[in-house]
């Protein structure tokens, strides 16, 4: 029985007790009435040794990337460098204040300055601001540019297409901001259907949003015909940036012909995230577009960096001062760590480790879409289905053996979809025990179907409905 740590509360117990102040500390002669509490704080009243105890033990019931191979498509659950956990809690990073002047903070501005200018060559693209906090606040500021640029030059667009494959963040954040959705199908190579996509392209079209690599880890091969084409209805590209890793250092969204690209740091440059953040989404966009960015960026001027508010298109403000700063810092530090060389390479040996999962696999699952992929790659388990055991039958078990489960049930386009991304850190030993576990799920599916559906056996927690556990989360379990 794990208890939960209300639960593990006895009354007067103390973590640290400190010697009396010796001043009258009493509340209600500084604080108007109204704003005092009626009753008292409902805290947990532990020693510091049950809540290390408590919170480890849990930590230890979690997957994480520094515990166990961690695939799950889309997310880049790459390898995080202890040495930008280093470099975030230096001193003069970690213990400043937002409001300091900002001649006081010269070392913090110059890093992210220069950040700004790195994350300007790996997108090919003009103008960066860092100020986004995620991947899709990045998306929902680079739709509020689009739609800032057409205001001021006067033309109503109402649509953003955008291919069936995509991230479910894309049609949301572009329906945040009032466009309507035009959705369109995908070819049967996996791949931006042209002619489908010239029957919906017209004058009130405002942008087409895309990944590339898209969702099923396929290029775009057609991307420059796709960009004219929309140029020509003066219409924008949207690149969703989320993942750079399959082509950092070999091509670039600015070469590709977009015009504004959201990057997650907390993906491609390896700081940490899941579990819903602290992420960071900056945003590049071309030079016409540039005085539309979320203000401060940074500049620099005879050595000195300052903070540049007075853009004169800008949306304004999107996050509380800077960004999330301490995310940039690890990015930062990645990017210096790595070198051109260096994330040229990851992206090749991400690439690669894909291309070797996926081949090593097909013989057992099913492939839809057999072609080169880039760094991740979509298996369906539709043959095991038929044999009573559905994908997520298959992520389960394989928490078993401990490896985390890849993403299931997306992209939408594919049935019983498993999307993979083993990422550039992991070693060729380590593949290995994947595809064998994977193999050996598959044998186990045809022996003992039972087996796998009853899966995971070592968690805590066996199967979860789903919804019901999101809507009426129980934080208590019994073994
Ligand atoms: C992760 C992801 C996003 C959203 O990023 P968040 O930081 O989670 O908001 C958008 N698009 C793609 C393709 C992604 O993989």
């Amino acid at each position: 029985m794990t208890e939960i740590i209300f639960e593990k509360s006895r009354t007067g117990t103390r973590g640290v007790k400190l010697p009396d102040a010796g001043i009258e500390c009493n509340l209600d002669k500084y604080l108007p009435e109204n704003l005092l509490r009626e009753e008292r704080l409902d805290l947990p009243e532990l020693t510091e040794l049950d809540v290390m105890r408590h919170f480890i033990n849990l930590s230890r019931k979690n997957f994480s990337v520094d515990t166990v191979f961690y695939p799950l498509g889309s997310c880049t659950m790459k390898y995080n460098p202890k040495i930008n956990e280093y470099a975030a809690s230096l001193d003069g990073f970690l213990n400043i204040h937002p409001l300091q002047d900002t001649s006081t903070a010269q070392g913090a501005l110059q890093l992210m300055y220069e950040l700004q200018e790195y994350l300007k060559v790996i997108t090919g693209l003009d103008a960066v601001s860092l100020q986004p906090a995620a991947g899709a606040q990045g998306e929902l500021s680079g739709m509020l540019i689009v739609k800032s640029y057409f205001k001021k030059k006067g033309e109503k667009r109402t649509k953003v297409i955008i291919p069936d494959s995509a991230h479910g963040t894309n049609p949301a954040s572009a329906k945040m901001c009032g466009f309507d959705i035009v959705e369109i199908k995908s070819n049967s190579k996996g791949l931006v259907d042209i002619e489908e996509l010239k029957k919906v392209l017209d004058s009130n079209v405002a942008a087409l949003m895309m990944t590339n690599p898209n969702t099923l880890g396929l290029f775009e091969e057609n991307i420059q015909e796709i960009s004219k084409l929309m140029h020509d209805a003066g219409a924008l590209l949207y690149y969703d940036g989320a993942n750079l890793n399959a082509i950092m250092g070999i091509t670039n969204p600015g070469l590709m012909g977009f015009d504004v690209v959201h990057v997650n740091l907390h993906k491609t440059f390896s700081t940490p995230h899941g579990g819903g953040g602290p992420g960071a989404g900056p945003i590049a966009v071309v030079e016409k577009l540039a005085d539309f960015l979320p203000v401060p960026l940074v500049v620099k001027e005879d050595n000195n960096y300052f903070f540049e508010y007075e853009l004169k298109n800008t949306i304004g403000k999107v996050k509380a001062f800077y960004g999330n700063f301490g995310v940039l810092v690890r990015a930062y530090t990645y990017i210096l760590m790595m070198g051109k060389e260096g994330l040229k390479r990851a992206s090749e040996d991400a690439v690669l480790n894909a291309n070797y999962l996926k081949e090593k696999l097909k013989d057992y699952y099913d492939l839809p879409y057999d072609r080169l992929c880039m760094h991740e790659f979509v298996l369906s388990a539709d043959r095991q289905k038929h044999e009573g055991v559905n994908a997520i039958g298959i992520a389960k078990r394989l928490m078993d053996f401990d490896i985390h489960p890849p993403t299931v049930y997306f992209p939408l386009i594919v049935h019983e979809a498993m999307m993979i991304e083993p990422t550039e850190t992991e070693s060729k030993d380590t593949l290995d025990n994947f595809i064998a576990v994977m193999r050996k799920i598959n044998t186990e599916i045809q022996n003992d179907p039972a087996l796998v559906q009853e899966s995971p056996l070592k968690s805590p927690v066996s199967r979860v409905d789903e919804t019901l556990a999101a809507r009426q989360p129980n934080l208590k379990w019994t073994n």
